[in-house]
């Protein structure tokens, strides 16, 4: 153990030798490790070791902080490799199976094995993305995937992209191309160079575009929260009133420079309308808004597109939905996650954008020890310095992996299993006593519905029925976690005034069946019967 430790006796070259074997050993008995607590894919497929091993064994944190005991002390000299296992298989033990079948809890879940494949080579190998002088087959194996999705999406095949360290990244990354393209001066000189920006984006849109505004000095104020319709769609007509509205207060009001956003579209906003951001599956209902009508809309007025297609984007590789996507061929910039529907390895997250070069533009600043121009090889593939960071994981090459193994029918036939599989729930809960669904039809994935116990049913719903009912998600909640048997989450929908639902979460991996989906509604009723 000593060389682990950092002890050296001996020769230098003993010391490598003992030291590579020894850590080598250590490796292979945490993989062990990982099998024997059935985390890695594919070992809880099986039904006897889905009830032997619970989605969790929850311990509150003070608890489990009591019992990890995770402080490490000043000054010692290292844990032996024993005792080091044993607190990994503690730590191991104490977090969450995310590819257990009965984690339905976020919009990932399940791991494709080919992707975690991907991610432990490009870990080992431990590349930096960021120049071909570091990362020669990554930085190809990045093109083409990127090529791939320029394809998929039906964008020009000379369009740029790049992988992002998760969809808030790439949405950001929309909002900093949007904002180039309208007011490059933006870049050397400030924002106090432009008009004020205005967003535009639906009321379900993801909070990341909040964040991005804050990040980029556009301010949260200056997105517009665009009404949906009762399926949870961006409404085209509306948002068309929302940016002549804007353009409408910029000519009132003298240049703009007294008048603040608003934050909900109906007051005097002033400024420059400079993207407007469509979901194509939205993260609670899963609603696709309509890209065709907003693109025109944009396209009429000069505003930059982007489709956050960060959940919804996965049918995109099923003949058989690919049509909800429709009109996404035209967006300036798309955003999307393999990592949630897909089972793509943490993170794995595409932006893509149609106007070639742009991105370097907007983004490059040349340092000269990484970037050198005079390097021996064809420096244009040394793509990094397109992106915000500096060092970059190589998240491409995890979809790489699973998309070479599986190919586009592979893929699509995950895709339309997670969608048949939520197509069965729906059909289980429909009518059935206890379950009334958020919305008539769903077109993703995501499945949204209350579960009201026997107590509550057949009465009349009044203001303290709703009071009542509320406190059911959180409570059933509550017991699922403690039992470890299932994980769903739920929320409230307030723009909406809807009231604590679950939401199901159907993804590719593990895949799912249909005695997947009858154990979570049996598994409801049986936590839920005396609430
Ligand atoms: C999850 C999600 C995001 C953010 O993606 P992260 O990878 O979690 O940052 C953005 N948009 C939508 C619609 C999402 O569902």
């Amino acid at each position: 153990m000593s060389s682990l430790n950092g002890g050296m006796n001996g020769r230098i070259e003993d010391w490598h030798e003992s030291s590579s074997n020894e850590e080598s050993s250590f490796l292979s008995r945490v993989v062990q490790l990982l099998r024997s607590e059935g985390v890695l894919p594919g070992e809880l497929e099986s039904n006897e070791n889905t009830i032997n091993c619970p989605v969790v064994r929850f311990q509150h944190p003070a608890a489990l902080e009591e019992n990890l005991q995770l402080d490490i002390p000043d000054g010692g000299k290292g844990m032996s490799e024993e005792r080091l296992l044993s607190k990994l298989s503690d730590i191991i033990k104490g977090s969450v199976k995310t590819s257990h079948p009965h984690f339905y809890n976020q919009l990932y879940g399940g791991l494709d094995p080919y992707g975690l494949a991907g991610a432990w080579i490009t870990e080992a190998l431990n590349t930096n993305q960021y120049t071909f002088e570091v990362a020669p087959s990554f930085t190809l194996a990045e093109k083409a995937v990127l090529q791939k999705c320029l394809k998929l999406f039906n964008l020009p095949e000379n369009g740029d992209g790049i992988f992002a360290p998760g969809g808030s990244m790439s949405n950001m990354y929309s909002m900093v191309l949007a904002r180039h393209h309208a007011c490059p001066e933006a870049r050397a000189k400030g924002l106090q160079q432009c008009p004020p920006l205005v967003a535009f984006a639906s009321q379900d849109a993801h909070y990341s575009l909040r964040k991005g505004a804050n990040w980029l000095g556009i301010g949260t104020d200056n997105i517009i929260g665009v009404p949906t319709d009762d399926e949870g769609k961006m409404i085209p007509t509306e948002l068309e009133a929302a940016i002549r509205r804007v353009k409408q207060g910029s000519k009132h009001t003298n240049g703009c420079a007294t008048v603040n956003g608003t934050h909900n579209g109906v007051g005097e906003l002033c400024g420059k309308p400079f993207i407007v951001v469509a979901t194509a599956g939205t993260t609670v209902l899963g609603s696709y808004d309509p890209l065709e009508e907003i693109a025109d809309i944009c396209q009429r007025y000069g505003i930059w597109f982007h489709v956050d297609a960060c959940w919804g984007g996965s049918l995109i590789l099923s003949k058989k939905y690919r049509s909800l996507l429709h009109g996404i061929e035209k967006a300036d910039s798309v955003s999307w996650n393999p990592h949630k529907m897909l089972g793509a390895p943490l993170q794995c997250s595409v932006f893509l954008v149609r106007h070639q070069g742009l991105m370097h533009k907007c983004n490059s600043a040349a340092a000269t020890y990484l970037f050198q121009q005079d390097k021996f090889y064809d420096a244009s593939y040394d793509t990094g310095d397109k992106s915000v960071q500096c060092g970059r994981k190589v998240d491409a090459f995890k979809l790489w992996t699973m998309w070479a193994a599986r190919g586009d029918n592979g893929l699509s036939a995950l895709v339309e299993n997670a969608m048949d599989c939520s197509r069965y729930f729906l059909r289980l809960i429909t009518d059935r006593p206890g379950f009334r669904l958020v919305l008539p039809s769903f077109e993703c994935t995501n499945i949204c519905f209350w579960f009201i116990p026997p107590r509550l049913r057949g009465l009349e719903e009044t203001q303290e029925w709703w009071d009542d009912l509320e406190k059911v998600a959180p409570n059933l909640k509550k017991k699922m976690i403690l039992q470890g048997s299932l994980m769903i989450g739920y929320q409230p929908l307030s723009n909406k005034g809807l009231r604590n639902f679950f939401r199901l979460v159907v993804t590719c991996q593990p895949p799912p069946s249909p005695s997947h989906m009858e154990y979570v509604l049996h598994e409801i009723e049986r936590l839920g019967k005396d609430l």
